[in-house]
């Protein structure tokens, strides 16, 4: 869209906990994948987050990524202090590591259910989904917190599967025509007045660049922006605001 001066420059370290939910939601992932290597139940309350973050999506977009999910939170706010923030590789964004990471994660998740089909009987059923689960949890927990410190706090969610469900689920809700009210994007209100200083970019979380990438409308169409608002937060020039398809030219004539 226009010249840039931060492709070069590294990200920087912001606030991203602009609620309540995005603050302390880190405690549930402890809870389940730790707390579910004893109590394997509570390894069941993760097939209603999968549900809850598929049907979101539907909706708009990867917003549970950057508004509800646990282990975004646990990223942002426990390991963020003390991850060294550098760029993230661009091969782990690329389509084949995204495909291969989701095409792993169904193999894991079904050869394991067939075992357990397998050996039906040996223990409580409920318990073995449930610690099925919590593992799961807590593989995220342990690769996820570990790119985390080592990389950046939000490594794990440029390929992680669930991530990757919600933007094939986003794109299906796209194309049904169901999203176009609550989906809201990012939106530069008057870009003649940005100052293409770049601030946006450097404290987007997944490192997108929505002062480059906008669309024709000024909208970020980009289906891997999580909608945390980080950006919207930090324009010096309150720019750019968090606004639905066809809310954008209502919302440009409101800020007149
Ligand atoms: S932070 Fe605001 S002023 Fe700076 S480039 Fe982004 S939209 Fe433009
Ligand atoms: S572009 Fe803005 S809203 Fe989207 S992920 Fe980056 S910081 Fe968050």
């Amino acid at each position: 869209m226009r010249s840039s001066t931060s492709s070069a420059s590294l990200p920087v370290k912001t606030n991203r906990s602009f609620s309540p939910v995005r603050r302390y939601a880190w405690i549930f992932t402890i809870l389940v994948g730790l707390g579910g290597q004893f109590v394997p139940s509570l390894g069941l309350l993760v097939p209603f987050i999968m549900a809850a973050l598929v049907g979101t999506s539907l909706f708009k977009g990867k917003y549970w990524c950057g508004n509800i999910c646990p282990h975004g939170s646990f990223f942002d706010n426990l390991l963020q202090p003390i991850s060294r923030q550098v760029k993230i590789p661009e091969f782990l964004r690329s389509r084949p590591v995204v495909g291969a990471v989701l095409l792993f994660f169904i193999y894991n998740m079904a050869s394991r259910f067939w075992s357990i089909y397998g050996t039906m009987g040996a223990d409580p059923l409920y318990e073995r989904l449930g610690f099925l689960f919590a593992n799961t949890y807590l593989m995220v927990l342990l690769i996820g917190g570990l790119l985390a410190v080592v990389v950046n706090p939000r490594t794990w969610c440029v390929f992680c599967p669930m991530g990757t469900m919600q933007e094939m689920f986003y794109k299906f809700g796209r194309l049904l025509g169901i999203n176009h009210k609550t989906d809201q994007r990012v939106s530069l209100v008057y870009p003649e007045k940005c100052r293409s200083c770049g601030k946006c970019s450097l404290v987007c979380p997944v490192q997108l660049e929505p002062h480059l990438n906008l669309s024709t409308t000024n909208q970020l169409e980009d289906e891997r922006c999580i909608r945390c608002s980080t950006c919207t937060r930090n324009c010096p020039a309150g720019l750019l605001h968090m606004v639905a398809a066809d809310e954008n030219a209502d919302q440009k004539a409101g800020c007149a």
